[in-house]
């Protein structure tokens, strides 16, 4: 048998949730050849051989929750993420994508761009993907299509609801990225334009995904005390859709203290709707803090404006006497993290005007210059052009571990690729999650707390997530299947990226396969950019 790589004398978990067994496993060309004992190979003969003793061998991690959109054209290599082992990554969620891209989107689209130093040069999602695929990429990459993207490429930043010829148009291009290859359709209910956007909107988009039985990946409207509406809109949006509706619930969370210890109830009302025949799942970080955009403390009204109108806006003090009342008494169906967890959860991660006040709470920073934070966040935003991003620490560890215990739900970053100590790919202090979301999960949950059995970790991380991304040959270890693998120590294995030193890669992932060429070797890159732009067949 002439193998190009052989990995012997590990420990396999496959990736199916079937108990550890001992395996070598050889590779030729992009695939697996041979799983099981392989000590009758003339090892001297194989251009590559790991040796695993000691080691677990896995096929290479899949993230189902990525935001790589922009910077994977800075930098292919995606170092933070195949640094944890991560051979795979689905872009595009939390609604906003890179394409189309129109005279009413160019801005929408712009601002995204211009924090990764770029302009567009393409118009649609075909064009973005060509754009992808030129360059040389370390993981594979998948984009799914984004509903604020598609809603600012026909409506701008307007918060009226589409007229019947605009949803069509919306419509049109979501066809369109599909068919480009597209994975799917994702929403972000909590941000502009798409907080905007009533439930029958976003329905009528996930009923085109679900013709071809594409995902719909969705940020919910609400993760904290409107958790269960939203759950619940999401859910019905998939039902009404029928036949081929694929939802998959995005960072699973309990958001708020209304909602704390109620992460399991949420595991049920979406564990019901799978036994109802529905197809839906839902992936997590494994982190008790979020990070998002600053913008977000602001109530909807006043992002449905273009971003320098909001700006002005900011800095007009009856704008913000009102913004203080709408925070201290609510909007319906708002998400306000200025209220819960307030401002002392509130932690900036980046601001291109004050880079020196990342890793301190708004709290910290108003208390000393004896302002109020609503006017630090103020000034900041208009500053920033809205830019500005924060931590919220708003979770509490049971309901992280109650989600992470469940089979089904996989495991995601929720971070967009990073580079310790490049210009761009390390600007502010970023979410620890970018670097450390995996081997978190088989430190801390499996080998220290013991919240799941290292196999189901592996699924987890493994062909859970590649079911929802329709991989066939992804994910899983057998004879026929791609060659992407992790070699890893189970004894050592953990992150070491916090949020005081986020950039800082994982211990205990020593090699990294992707499409049968070695990316990672001793916990570092070899150079080699393996990695394949995936469109859905
Ligand atoms: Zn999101």
């Amino acid at each position: 048998m002439a193998l190009d790589l052989l990995v012997r004398d590990g420990l396999l978990v496959d990736g199916t949730g079937a108990p550890a067994r001992p395996a070598d496993v050889g590779v030729a060309g992009d695939r697996i050849v041979a799983v099981g004992d392989l000590s009758a190979v003339d090892a001297s003969q194989v251009p590559a051989v790991v040796d695993a003793v000691g080691l677990v061998v896995a096929p290479g991690f899949v993230d189902p929750h990525g935001h790589s959109d922009g910077t994977v054209l800075v930098d292919g290599a995606l170092a933070s993420h195949l640094l944890q082992g991560y051979t795979t990554q689905l872009s595009g969620n939390c609604g906003d994508t890179l394409a189309p891209v129109t005279a009413r989107s160019r801005e929408h689209v712009g601002i995204a761009l211009a924090e990764v130093g770029l302009e567009p040069g393409w118009r649609t999602f075909a064009e973005y993907l060509d754009a992808v695929e030129a360059v040389s990429l370390g993981p594979n990459v998948a984009f799914l299509c984004g509903h604020n993207t598609l809603r600012s490429a026909v409506l701008g930043t307007s918060h009226a609801p589409p007229a019947p010829d605009e949803s069509a148009a919306m419509a049109r291009h979501l066809e369109e990225a599909l068919d480009a290859g597209a994975a799917g359709l994702s929403t972000g209910l909590i941000y502009p334009p798409g907080i905007h956007a009533r439930p029958d909107e976003v329905a009528a988009l996930v009923r085109v995904a679900a013709r071809r039985g594409a995902l719909y990946a969705s940020h919910i409207r609400n993760e904290s005390a409107g958790l269960f509406a939203a759950l619940d809109e999401a859910l019905d949006a998939a039902r009404a859709a029928g036949e081929g509706a694929r939802l998959q619930v995005s960072h699973l969370k309990a958001a708020d203290s209304a909602v704390h210890g109620r992460a399991a109830e949420a595991v049920r009302l979406l564990g019901s709707a799978r036994e109802a025949g529905l197809d839906v799942s839902a992936d997590q970080y494994p982190y008790a803090a979020a990070a998002t955009a600053l913008h977000t403390v602001l109530p909807p009204w006043l992002l449905a404006v273009p971003v320098d109108e909001t700006a002005r806006a900011l800095r007009d003090r009856a704008v913000r006497e009102r913004v203080r009342r709408e925070i201290a008494s609510g909007l319906p169906g708002w998400e306000d993290a200025a209220a819960d967890p307030g401002w002392d959860g509130l932690v900036l991660t980046s601001s291109p005007t004050r880079p020196d006040l990342a890793g301190r709470s708004l709290s910290e920073i108003a208390d000393e210059a004896g302002r109020d934070p609503l006017d630090v966040a103020c000034d900041l935003l208009a500053d920033d052009g809205l830019t500005t991003q924060m931590t919220i620490h708003c979770m509490v560890e049971a309901d992280v571990e109650a989600i992470m215990a469940v089979p089904w739900i996989s495991v995601c970053t929720d971070a967009g690729g990073r580079r310790p100590g490049h210009p761009v790919l390390d600007a502010g202090l970023p979410h620890p999650r970018a670097y450390g979301s995996a081997p978190r999960v088989l430190g801390r949950y499996v080998r220290e707390r013991r919240t799941l059995p290292l196999e189901t970790a592996i699924s987890k991380l493994t062909s859970v997530p590649a079911e929802r991304l329709g991989l066939p040959g992804r994910g899983v270890v057998r004879e026929g299947a791609f060659a992407d693998l992790v070699v890893l120590d189970p004894a050592t294995v953990d992150d070491r990226a916090t949020y005081a030193r986020p950039a800082v890669p994982p211990a205990g992932i020593g090699t990294v396969v992707v499409n049968g060429t070695i990316a990672v070797r001793g916990g570092a890159e070899t150079g080699a950019r393996p990695g394949r732009l995936l469109r859905r067949a």
